[in-house]
């Protein structure tokens, strides 16, 4: 059965309605959360590789640009301070992530860009510099050798000489891949490691890199250097979470609003019961009512049927219902009478004459004040002097009414009799029997279903068969769907039997044949 079919079945009542809204809307809710989720995560974590490669790349082009401008300055260890501290004040000028260059001969700093001839020993000013290696970067702590705070010490060896080389610190400030990375809010923060030592942007400390929080977001290693960078935060930061829950759940409510007003509109069968006679969603099958003495046909009894295009069928237990309580029951039964009278132009030529055919009426309608013109119209519109005409109305609401009498007697005088239909399943039936002038009584489903079961019920049909009897009153027993039903009922002189032991209900094409067979088996 499709989804469709399902909700329409259920969606009956303004509080199911409400229910499948809320559930399709929480559906909603949970896919949404779960896909954006996964879609953001999936994004961040793009984004944060992409920042690996740029921050990556821009630490190898400051290390090469800083290699290049050092490098020509390494032949000036053999000249004396007042020689050369002029180049290495302007190179140290010139470039911006320089801060200081050290000339240095024998391990001790002899010359320097910012103070000219100076006497440093190596070991004091950067104790982790390894000065026999080609090139080494250190971090260096906040000490009275470094007054401007923490610094990253590079270290140029002379190439054969050990101990001589140039050692210059540089500028972290200028470094844009740190503020880079502060361009994305889940990012929290940097942390650059050099060996065993640290320093984070949330501190301005060389920490121990021990120290460094675990499970860092990403982390690299600049190729060819003993640097590494570590970055920290959430893939997914706490407001965006509440970000994404505030916009999924006012998703969530718009979706199951508009459910709600999409099912009440459409799916609620009342509603769209106007909808449906305009786009010819009716249509009028017809079942059989068999003669209990001869088993021809006594008679037809048209019954709606509704198929949607989406939602296939409905069944007339809900649209009949639905129709009486929106007050669209008066329009439905005038087009049950506009579906009838284009049938009996077909069917006339394939029933006999006096064939009688039943209609089930409203109450409701009866009461109408438009209920004689519309029965009048609807006999002008059938096929003159063919059928035989049976109004069927439930015992429950009508007997109970006032002018009841008056309006049975309308119904006479217009050729039209009347059955009172699913007898015994009202109140106080039998004493309006007498009151009222009947011509046939449908004994309901319910009291053919427990023939055989010899029960309570079975004592009452016995009871309601003679009693009809005696007041000259035609029987139908509905619902007959058993040989051993039909024989029981046929002993207690029941006037005609209806039911899928002899028919089920019959769309037009189909009751055509129907008739044409018992035509065929008559002659
Ligand atoms: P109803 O007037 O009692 O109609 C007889 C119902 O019993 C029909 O159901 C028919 O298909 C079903 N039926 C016939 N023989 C058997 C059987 O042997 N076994 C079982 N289980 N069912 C059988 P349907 O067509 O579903 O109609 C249900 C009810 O809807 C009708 O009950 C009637 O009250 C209402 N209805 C149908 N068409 C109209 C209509 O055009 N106008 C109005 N006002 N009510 C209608
Ligand atoms: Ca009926
Ligand atoms: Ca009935």
């Amino acid at each position: 059965m499709p989804l469709s079919t399902k909700i329409t079945r259920y969606a009956t009542t303004p509080r199911k309605i409400a229910w499948i809204s809320a559930a399709i809307g929480s559906t909603f809710f949970l896919l949404f959360i779960t896909l954006s989720l996964t879609i953001v995560t999936h994004k961040r974590a793009l984004l944060h590789d992409r920042l690996m490669v740029t921050m990556h790349s821009y630490m190898l082009n400051t290390l090469y640009d800083l290699k290049t401008t050092l490098t020509p300055l390494l032949p000036y260890i053999q000249q004396s301070c007042p020689q050369v501290n002029h180049e290495l004040t302007s190179q140290a000028a010139l470039n911006r992530h320089l801060n200081m260059i050290l000339l240095v001969r024998n391990g001790n700093a002899y010359c320097s860009s910012a103070t000219g001839a100076v006497s440093l020993d190596v070991n004091v000013l950067s104790p982790h510099t390894y000065q026999n290696k080609e090139t080494d970067i250190t971090l260096v702590p906040d000490t009275s050798a470094h007054p401007r705070g923490p610094s990253l010490v590079l270290w140029l060896k002379q190439p054969g000489k050990n101990k001589n080389g140039i050692l210059a610190t540089l500028n972290l400030d200028f470094m844009p891949s740190f503020l880079l990375a502060y361009r994305y809010q889940e990012i929290q923060g940097v942390a650059l490691v050099t060996g065993d030592k640290a320093l984070t942007t949330w501190g301005n400390q060389v920490i121990p890199a021990t120290d460094l929080p675990s499970h860092p977001l990403r982390q690299f290693t600049v190729s060819g250097y003993p640097l590494s960078f570590f970055l920290y935060g959430d893939t997914l930061p706490v407001g965006d979470i509440y970000l994404m829950l505030l916009v999924g759940l006012l998703l969530a409510i718009s979706v199951g609003s508009g459910c709600f007003l999409l099912l009440t509109t459409q799916y609620r069968p009342g509603r769209s019961i106007l909808m449906a006679i305009k786009r010819g969603q009716f249509h009028v099958v017809y079942q059989p009512i068999i003669d209990a003495i001869t088993g021809r046909t006594y008679g037809i009894e048209a019954l709606l049927r509704w198929t949607h295009p989406i939602r296939g069928q409905i069944s007339p237990e809900i649209f009949i219902h639905q129709a009486e309580e929106q007050n669209l029951i008066i329009p439905l039964t005038r087009h049950l009478f506009e579906l009838v009278s284009q049938d009996a132009h077909r069917l006339r030529h394939f029933t006999p004459t006096g064939l009688r055919i039943g209609l089930n009426l409203s109450p409701h309608h009866l009461l109408a004040a438009s209920f004689y013109s519309d029965v009048n119209i609807w006999l002008a519109a059938m096929p003159p002097a063919h059928f035989n005409y049976v109004f069927e109305i439930t015992e429950r609401t009508m007997v109970s009414e006032k002018n009841a009498a008056e309006i049975f007697d309308w119904i006479h005088q217009q050729n039209i009799q009347i059955a009172i239909d699913d007898f015994g399943t009202g109140h106080s039936a039998l004493i309006y029997l007498e009151k009222f002038s009947f011509d046939y009584l449908k004994i309901d489903r319910d009291f053919i279903q427990s023939i055989g079961s010899e029960t309570e019920a079975t004592t009452v049909l016995d009871a309601v068969l003679n009693l009809a009897k005696q007041l000259n009153l035609k029987t139908v027993a509905e619902g007959v769907a058993t040989r051993e039903q039909a024989t029981w009922l046929i002993s207690r002189h029941v006037t005609c039997l209806q039911g899928y032991l002899f028919s089920y209900p019959l769309n037009i094409q189909k009751l055509i044949a129907y008739f044409q067979k018992e035509q065929g088996t008559l002659s």
